[in-house]
C-alpha cells in the first residue's frame, strides 16, 4: 500500500484503487495525465494527484521550503523570541495559575497554511506542542493526506494555555490570547489558515454560527483579513468517525484554494488552469 493509501485509510476513507482505463478515456477532475484515480466510495471519486504529496527541502536557513510556498520574508529570529517570551510569560488571564508551561506554536514560519486548534490539552501542556495525543495523530495524518505534512505547515492554538479539564474556553480568555495569535500570523502570513473545530472557528471568526454552515466557505481571519476555511476537529472525527468524509472534503478545499491563491500570484495563465481544476475538485460545490 502507498503512502497516500496509507493516510486516507488513516481517516477513515475507503479506497477502491487505480482501476485501468479504457483506452481514449479521460481521467476526471484536474488529475494530470497517468494520476492515480481514487474513488472513496460509488457516488463520489477522489482525483488526488500525485503532485499532492510535495517532498519539503530544507532551505539554507533550516526552514522547510515547499515548492510553490509564497515567498514571504520571514519575520526574524529576534520578533519570534521576542513573542515567544512574552506568552511563556503571560498572566493575561487565570489560565496562567493552572498551566504546566504555555503551547506557542510549532512548524514554518515560512507556512502557507497556518492551522489553528482550541487550546492546549493535558498532553500538550505536558510536552509545550501543540497537536501531540491522539487528536494529533489524526491531525498529522489528514495533513500528509492532503499533501502539507505537519513540517510544512504551522501549527497553533487559539489559547495558549491549557483550560483546566480540558472546558471550553471563556470569553475573557479568547480576548486575552488572540492578540498573540493575530502577531503570528503577522509574521507568518500563511495563504490560508485552517480552523479545526467548532470553538476554534466560532471565537476565530466572532459568530455563533453552527460548525456545519461554517464548513465549505472562504471566511477571513484578523486585521490583514487573511482567508480561512472551517473543518471538523480531530478530536471530533475521533468520536465520530462517520464525518470523516466531510473533512475530507474540507481538505479538498484547502488543497484547492491553496492552488488558486499559488496560481493568482503566478500570473493569469495559471490561476486559470487552478480555477478549471477547482471546480471539478473541491467536492464542495452545490
Ligand atoms: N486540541 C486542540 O485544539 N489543540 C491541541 O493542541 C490539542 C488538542
Amino acid at each position: 500500500m502507498s503512502a497516500r493509501e496509507q493516510y486516507l485509510e488513516a481517516l477513515g476513507i475507503e479506497l477502491w484503487k487505480s482501476r485501468a482505463r479504457p483506452a481514449g478515456m479521460a481521467s476526471a477532475g484536474a488529475a494530470s495525465v497517468g494520476a492515480p484515480v481514487i474513488e472513496a466510495g460509488p457516488d463520489e471519486p477522489l482525483v488526488v494527484p500525485e503532485e499532492w504529496l510535495p517532498q519539503p527541502a530544507v532551505t539554507a536557513g533550516g526552514s522547510v521550503a515547499v515548492a510553490g510556498a509564497p515567498q514571504i520574508v520571514a519575520a526574524d529570529e529576534a520578533a519570534w523570541e521576542a513573542l515567544r517570551a512574552q506568552v511563556s510569560g503571560c498572566t493575561r488571564c487565570e489560565l496562567c495559575k493552572s498551566r504546566t508551561q504555555t503551547v506557542f506554536g510549532v512548524g514554518n514560519r515560512r507556512a502557507e497554511l497556518l492551522v489553528i486548534g482550541e487550546a492546549p490539552g493535558a498532553e500538550e501542556d505536558r510536552q509545550g506542542e501543540p497537536f501531540v495525543g491522539r487528536a494529533g495523530q489524526l491531525l498529522n495524518s489528514m495533513l500528509r493526506a492532503m499533501g502539507n505534512p505537519r513540517e510544512t505547515v504551522y501549527i497553533a492554538n487559539m489559547l495558549k494555555c491549557r483550560p483546566p479539564g480540558n472546558r471550553d474556553p471563556k470569553p475573557e480568555e479568547v480576548a486575552s490570547c488572540l492578540p498573540y495569535l493575530q502577531q503570528q500570523v503577522d509574521m507568518i502570513q500563511p495563504r490560508l489558515m485552517l480552523a479545526v473545530g467548532r470553538i476554534a472557528a466560532q471565537n476565530l471568526l466572532a459568530t455563533d454560527t453552527p460548525i456545519g454552515r461554517l464548513r465549505g466557505q472562504l471566511h477571513h481571519f484578523g486585521t490583514r483579513g487573511t482567508p480561512l476555511i472551517v473543518t471538523y476537529h480531530p478530536a471530533y472525527l475521533l468520536r465520530s468517525p462517520g464525518e470523516k468524509r466531510k473533512a475530507w472534503g474540507d481538505l479538498k478545499f484547502v488543497r484547492a484554494e491553496l492552488a488558486r491563491t499559488r496560481a493568482a500570484a503566478a500570473g493569469p495563465a495559471a490561476a486559470g488552469a487552478a480555477d478549471a481544476a477547482r471546480g471539478v475538485d473541491t467536492g464542495l460545490r452545490t
